[in-house]
C-alpha cells in the first residue's frame, strides 16, 4: 500500500483513494509567461512518475494540470513585445509542452486554461462576499484569512507567525497583512473581465480552487505541487474551498527545490538556465534519472556534471538492454518487482528504486558472462518493468530505425565500398546529428538511438 508524506498531516500516512481503483490528481501547472527552467522540469517530473507509478500499480488516474494563461508577467511580456497577452501565452504553452513531451512527462487528462475559467471564478468570490469570508476594496477583492480557523495548515505555522512575517505593501486597504488577493481591479490597458466590482481579473489563487472542484469534484486524492506552493498558494487555494463549505484535497504532496551548487538556482553560475538548454545539450532522460536518484522532497543539484554522470549512468542500463536483447523473453524476477515496489510504496522512494535497478545490471552483467540466460532474461525484464513503470525509455537497439535513416546507412556503406572516405564520413557527421550512434560492424554500417 502506498504511503506518502502529507504536507497537511505533516508527516508519511497511507495514501487513502476517495474511490478504489481511482486517483483524482490535480498539480499547479506553468505561468506561461516565459521559458520552462529546471524546477518546472523537476516537478513534472516527480508527479509524471507518482502518476506513472499508480497507474502501474493498476489506478485509474485524472490527472488535471492547469495553464494560467494571464497575469501581471504575461501582460508585461505582452507589452513589452508589443502583442497581444494571448499570443504571448500560446507561445509558451507551445514551447513548454515541447519541454515536456521531451522529457518524457505525459500529458495531463484536462489541462483548463485559467481565461475559460473567469466566469465560474467570480462566481465563487461573489459567494465568499456574500457569506462574509471576503471583502471589497478600493483595488479588488481579498480573501478574510485571519477569520478562518485554522489558517496556515499548509504553512505549518500560526497565525500569530505567518502575520509576523507578511510582507506589508503601501497603499492596499487590507484588514490584515495575511489577507490575501482574489479579484484585481483593472488598471487602465489591462486585460479584464466584467465582474460585480468592476472590470478586473481573478487572482492565481482562485483559479486553482475553482478548477480542480469542477473537474476533479469534491475531496479528490491528491494536490501537488513544488514545495514554494505549499504556503502561500496552496493554503490559499484550500481556505477557499473550505470557507465555501466544501472538502478540498484529501492529501497534499509537495517536492523538493532545485539548485545549482547548493544554492537556489541563479542564472550566473554557467549553468542551465532553461530547460530546452538542459535539453539540446544532454539526453532528456538524463534529467528524469537524476530526478529519480533523489527523494522527491530532497532539493536536488542540477549541474552539468550531475547531468553527464546521469547520462552515463543511463548507457549502462541501455547498455545491458542491449546486451539481454537476444534473450528468450521470460517474466520479471518476482523477487525483484516486489522490491521495487516495496521501495515505491514507502513514500515514493524512488532513489532506493534506481539502487535496485542498478543491482539488478550488474548482477544481470554477471550471469551473462557466466552465460546462464535463463536467471539473466528474468533480471533483464524486471529492468525493463521498472524503468517502464517510472518513465525510463530503455533502448536495446532493437527500436524501428526509420526507413530514411537506414537508407543513409546503406549510402554510407557504399560510399566506404567505393573508399569514397569523405562521403562516408560526412553520412556518419548527418546520423549522429540526428540523433544516432553509428557503429561499423562486419555486416556494415548500424546505427541506435542516442
Ligand atoms: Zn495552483
Amino acid at each position: 500500500m502506498l504511503r506518502l508524506f502529507d504536507t497537511a498531516q505533516g508527516r508519511v500516512v497511507p495514501f487513502e483513494r476517495r474511490e478504489p481503483g481511482k486517483v483524482s490528481m490535480y498539480v499547479c501547472g506553468p505561468t506561461v509567461s516565459g521559458p520552462a527552467h529546471l524546477g518546472h522540469g523537476r516537478f513534472t517530473l516527480v508527479f509524471d512518475v507518482l502518476r506513472r507509478y499508480l497507474e502501474w500499480g493498476g489506478d485509474e488516474v485524472r490527472y488535471v494540470s492547469n495553464i494560467t494563461d494571464i497575469d501581471d508577467k504575461i501582460i508585461a511580456r505582452a507589452a513589452a513585445e508589443g502583442r497581444p497577452e494571448a499570443e504571448v501565452a500560446a507561445t509558451y504553452e507551445a514551447q513548454w509542452y515541447e519541454a515536456m513531451d521531451a522529457i518524457g512527462v505525459r500529458r495531463p487528462t484536462v489541462d483548463p486554461h485559467a481565461t475559460a475559467y473567469v466566469e465560474a471564478m467570480v462566481a465563487l468570490i461573489a459567494g465568499l462576499v456574500e457569506g462574509g469570508a471576503a471583502y471589497e476594496t478600493g483595488d479588488g477583492v481579498y480573501f478574510s484569512a485571519e477569520q478562518l480557523q485554522g489558517y496556515g495548515l499548509l504553512a505549518r505555522q500560526s497565525i500569530d507567525s505567518l502575520r509576523a512575517g507578511a510582507r506589508v505593501e503601501a497603499l492596499e486597504e487590507k484588514r490584515s497583512p495575511v489577507d490575501f488577493a482574489l479579484w484585481k481591479k483593472a488598471k487602465p490597458g489591462e486585460p479584464s473581465w466584467p465582474s460585480p466590482w468592476g472590470p478586473g481579473r481573478p487572482g492565481w489563487h482562485t483559479e486553482c480552487v475553482v478548477m480542480a472542484l469542477d473537474l476533479l469534484g469534491e475531496g479528490f486524492d491528491l494536490h501537488g505541487g513544488g514545495q514554494d506552493l505549499a504556503f502561500p498558494h496552496h493554503e490559499n487555494e484550500r481556505v477557499q474551498a473550505v470557507a465555501t463549505g466544501r472538502r478540498y484535497a484529501r492529501h497534499w504532496a509537495h517536492n523538493g527545490f532545485v539548485e545549482v551548487g547548493g544554492e537556489k538556482m541563479s542564472k550566473s553560475l554557467g549553468n542551465f538556465t532553461t530547460l530546452a538548454e538542459l535539453i539540446e545539450s544532454v539526453d532528456p532522460r538524463a534529467y528524469r534519472l537524476l530526478v529519480l536518484r533523489a527523494h522527491y522532497r530532497s532539493p536536488i543539484d542540477v549541474t552539468r556534471a550531475a547531468t553527464a554522470d546521469a547520462a552515463a549512468a543511463l548507457e549502462r542500463l541501455d547498455a545491458f538492454a542491449r546486451r539481454a536483447a537476444g534473450l528468450a523473453p521470460v517474466a520479471p524476477e518476482p523477487d525483484a518487482v516486489a522490491r521495487f515496489r516495496a521501495a515505491m510504496d514507502d513514500d515514493l522512494d524512488t532513489s532506493a528504486a534506481v539502487a535496485l535497478l542498478f543491482e539488478l545490471v550488474r548482477r544481470g552483467n554477471a550471469l551473462l558472462d557466466e552465460g546462464r540466460e535463463g536467471p539473466a532474461a528474468a533480471l533483464a525484464a524486471a529492468v525493463h518493468e521498472i524503468c517502464g513503470a517510472v518513465g525510463i525509455e530503455l533502448r536495446s537497439g532493437t527500436e524501428e530505425v526509420p526507413e530514411a535513416v537506414a537508407a543513409l546507412a546503406r549510402r554510407r556503406d557504399d560510399a566506404r565500398a567505393a573508399r569514397h572516405w569523405a562521403a562516408a564520413d560526412a553520412l556518419r557527421d548527418q546520423l549522429e546529428a540526428e540523433g544516432w550512434t553509428v557503429e561499423d560492424t562486419p555486416a556494415g554500417t548500424t546505427v541506435r538511438r542516442r
